[in-house]
């Protein structure tokens, strides 16, 4: 998960009138067979789930680069085919290729311990023998341009409470060149998550282009966090031992998973479901984000099961490289220049595939107000709220383009426990919640897709 806070419009929401319910020009009720034949199939059984729990069990985690998410991808290919999707196919991108190599952190004073850490992507290694160094804790920007050059020569420690992820993982992402710039020689980062119980957080890093040295970046659990800012409050001084064997190596290539369902009227126009096929290199990535590209391909599995063409092509889409970098996102933007127009809609599953309150939506008024039109289909399940949201991160080059783009809307009362972390584990989801999320997908591609009018586009 990446999202970005996007401010294409800020009216207020349309109210949604309810009778008479109408998507354009048709009644809702259109739809209702179709829907509730889609909502059945996805409810009737754990599919998308053991999918999910093939894919990641088999592969394990699917870094960028990585053998094991290139096996992923051939394999989620093959099984494509196999379900009868059509125009199956891999298509390149070229992705970042960061390796951890091995790794430690080591509280030397007051007292050894080791501390559980985990180096963030895209970090520099340190030098072959570790970096030893007193520790100073800072709560934020400010309190570390207030410390001045006390924190030169030492390792700082982000001590950031979890918020939100927006706002916490700013800490994340450019805390190493905001302490290298004071001189810091390591930057240590309190794990951006919700919940612990001692597990690291990794995720994606970038260096400031202004800032000559590169320090090496590591997240630790928040509880040594903790301890380590009780530690100085106390007076007492710390010193820390970080060893990381972190490469940077040249770009290698990589695909975006992409099928098929083709449209029976009009196949030029498409509709794009997904989620991305990468993940972090710990754990397994079910969560992050195996289960948004197997749910959205289990939508279109089902349509296929179910003899449901619509007048439109939907097209699945599991994009690589979103952790650490967007490349594949990127790459689909590019490949797909010429016909860009032609999309009529992007819905990507990036926060887990929990239960489902329904879908948030980038783009005018209007644009909501028409998925409003189609939201009281997936009322039997509770999915049927849209609100106004923010980019998932795969479609933003979509969104860039004019395309109305939305995310799954989900409980994501777990999400930042296990997001990033070793725990990432198929066993978090619920097959429930899943087939809920697959019939999210499924209801809004096919209405968008059937329909005769489009989304109003946002330029
Ligand atoms: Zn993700």
């Amino acid at each position: 998960m990446h999202a970005r806070i996007r401010l294409l419009a800020v009216a207020t929401a349309v109210a949604f009138t309810s009778a008479p319910v109408r998507a354009g020009a048709q009644s809702v009720e259109t739809y209702r067979a179709a829907a509730d034949r889609l909502i059945d199939a996805a409810m009737r059984d754990s599919a998308a789930w053991n999918r999910i729990a093939e894919l990641t069990d088999t592969f394990g985690h699917r870094l960028s680069g990585s053998a094991a998410l290139e096996r992923a991808i051939d394999w989620t290919l093959e099984r494509m085919r196999a379900d009868g999707l059509e125009n199956v196919r891999g298509e390149r991108a070229m992705v970042r290729h960061w390796v951890r190599g091995t790794e430690s952190a080591e509280l030397i004073t007051p007292r050894r311990k080791p501390l559980a850490m985990l180096g963030l992507g895209g970090s520099v290694g340190t030098p072959a023998g570790g970096i030893t160094a007193p520790v100073v804790v800072v709560t934020s920007f400010d309190d570390l341009a207030k410390r001045g050059a006390a924190v030169k020569g030492k390792i700082v420690l982000f001590d950031v409470p979890f918020t939100q992820y927006e706002a916490t993982r700013v800490y994340r992402t450019g805390g190493a060149s905001a302490a290298a710039k004071q001189g810091a020689v390591a930057m240590l980062l309190r794990s951006v998550a919700s919940f612990s119980i001692n597990s690291p957080h990794t995720g994606s890093m970038r260096y400031d282009s202004t800032v000559a040295t590169r320090i090496p970046a590591a997240a630790i659990a928040v509880e040594d966090a903790m301890l380590l800012h009780r530690m100085q409050d106390r007076g007492q001084s710390m010193t820390v031992k970080l060893v990381m064997n972190a490469q940077n190596l040249p770009n290698a290539p990589s695909r975006n998973v992409v099928a098929e369902l083709r449209g029976r009227e009009k196949p030029d126009e498409v509709v794009v479901i997904g989620g991305h096929i990468d993940s972090w290199d710990v754990g397994q990535g079910a969560m992050d984000d195996a289960g948004g590209v197997v749910a959205a391909w289990e939508a279109v599995r089902l349509m296929k099961t179910l003899g449901l063409r619509p007048r439109r092509t939907i097209r699945v889409v599991g994009w690589t490289n979103e952790e650490n970098g967007v490349d594949g996102g990127k790459a689909y933007r590019a490949t797909h220049a010429a016909d860009v127009d032609k999309h009529v809609f992007a819905l990507e599953s990036d926060n887990g595939v929990f239960r489902p309150y329904g879908i948030k939506a980038v783009g005018s008024d209007s644009m909501l107000a028409m998925l409003r039109r189609i939201a009281p289909l997936l009322s039997r399940i509770g999915a049927d709220s849209v609100t106004r949201g923010e980019s998932e991160a795969d479609v933003e080059p979509l969104l860039d383009a004019g395309v109305p783009v939305a995310g799954l809307n989900v409980d994501e009362t777990r999400y930042f426990w296990y997001h990033h972390t070793n725990a990432d584990t198929p066993d978090k989801l619920d097959p429930r919640d899943v087939a809920r999320c697959v019939a999210v997908f499924a209801v809004y591609a096919y209405v968008v897709a059937e329909m005769p009018e489009v989304l109003p586009r946002n330029r």
